[in-house]
């Protein structure tokens, strides 16, 4: 018997014919992998800001099928050094955190944690550099119809629905306006003020001294202090196969246009042009007074040119009566809600500060021969000169290994430093 009666025979009684089911199949395929199309505008003038674009990363190298896309943006200050160390690091820091030979499924679910310690490990080596300069970081893996969004300080990535709905997947990690940091920077150590001039008036932004940043996360900035950390706030979402627009841009972008009007001025536009007119847009009604550069990335169903301009909700009763349910969910807590039922899935979202809380104690402890695997650094280290995290806040061998995640010397000792107890030691 054939292969082909084989699988007639399997069908019964549904008799769908094996061409019918392999079309279907196809289709399914090019509703799995949508097309990324990218376009990019910047103007300059300080020199600080930096992107990333790389739509041809694979999960495991050779085989195209487990494509996915890297995007992200480093805007820099008091020099460039730590934007373009993170541009060419941070990307393999964070895939050397995912264990080999994990399933897309499982590569999914492991990339937030992985981020985090991709990020704290970008910047332990930049640290060990001796270079004082920072950078904010907005860094969006695309893989299939799922985004992940990894972001710290104040450049942000937006995604619009194209459906007239549009929502921030980062959080800006501003002193001004992030009371939650405010009061962790304090706990921590910092000092938190404006700037004083003659007469002992305060002005500008609330700024983390000694050092005078705004941020208070980012890459680098060893010279302010340990409480400006690394860790990423992380969004994933899944969109629906419609698709989407998500802009990237830095704080010269967002400073002069709020989110909707950013995706509105440039919505049914090719990305390549979509960039250009936000970034013109920015220029209009700002002028030229910081780095602005301006990624845009269009999540599009297979064989569509440009992202397909949906209807807009109140054209269609039915969908405004699933976003009013939606904006009155007591769950849907905080002003960073995506409402688009049915057009995105909210899959992850966390952003503590707290190391501890992203690694999870659910990791999987990677001990070969004695040998325990660092859950940020993935540095081998024998288990008796690293320490589990949950030992307490003094040094104490991580004699129990099942008490994961377990942490080398250095990273142990970056994670007491960003929590304020570096001088308990
Ligand atoms: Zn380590």
């Amino acid at each position: 018997m054939s292969q082909v009666e084989v699988s007639k025979m399997k069908q019964r009684p549904s008799l769908v014919p094996l061409g019918a089911l392999i079309s279907q199949e196809l289709r399914n395929d090019k509703v799995e992998k949508p097309t990324i199309r990218y376009g990019q505008a910047a103007l300059a003038k300080k020199g600080e800001d930096y992107f990333l674009i790389n739509p041809d990363c694979q999960r495991v190298q050779g085989d195209p099928s487990t494509s996915f896309s890297a995007f992200a943006i480093f805007d820099g200050h008091n020099g460039n050094s730590a934007a373009i160390f993170t541009k060419e690091n941070l990307l393999n820091n964070v895939l050397s955190a995912i264990p080999q030979g994990v399933g897309r499924e499982e590569w999914l679910q492991v990339l937030p944690r992985a981020l985090v310690a991709g990020f704290v490990k970008t910047d332990i080596e930049f640290q060990q550099k001796g270079e004082t300069s920072g950078t904010t970081v907005t860094f969006v893996v695309i893989d299939g119809w799922t985004v992940t969004v990894a972001s710290v300080g104040d450049s942000r990535c937006i995604l619009d629905t194209q459906a007239g709905v549009v929502s921030l997947l980062t959080v800006d990690h501003r002193l001004e306006e992030n009371v939650e940091e405010r009061e962790r920077v304090t706990a921590s150590g910092g000092e938190v003020g404006r700037l004083n001039v003659y007469g002992g008036s305060e002005v500008g932004p609330l700024r983390c001294w000694p050092g005078g940043l705004c941020l208070s996360r980012s890459i680098g900035d060893t010279d302010v202090g340990e409480f400006i950390v690394p860790i990423p706030h992380v969004k994933q979402v899944k969109l629906s196969n419609a698709g989407g627009r998500l802009i990237i841009a830095s704080d010269g972008i967002w400073d002069a246009l709020p989110s909707d009007i950013a995706a509105q001025s440039c919505r049914g536009l090719p990305a390549e042009l979509a960039a250009k007119l936000v970034v013109k847009e920015a220029l209009r009604s700002r002028g030229l007074k910081d780095d602005t550069t301006c990624l845009v990335v269009d999540i599009i169903p297979y064989d569509y040119p440009i992202l397909p301009l949906t209807p807009r909700r109140k054209q269609n009763p039915l969908s405004s009566l699933i976003f009013g349910k939606r904006f009155q969910n007591p769950m849907n807590k905080g002003g960073n809600k995506l409402s688009t039922v049915g057009v995105v899935q909210e899959l992850f979202e966390e952003g503590s500060a707290v190391l501890a809380e992203r690694l999870g104690k659910d990791i999987p402890l990677n001990s070969n021969g004695g040998l325990l695997r660092c859950a940020v650094c993935q540095v081998d280290v024998p288990s008796t000169e690293g320490l589990s995290m949950s030992s307490g806040p003094f040094f104490s061998p991580a004699s129990k290994p099942c008490e994961g995640p377990f942490l080398c010397t250095i990273c142990r000792k970056k994670k007491d430093a960003m929590e304020g107890k570096s001088h308990l030691q």
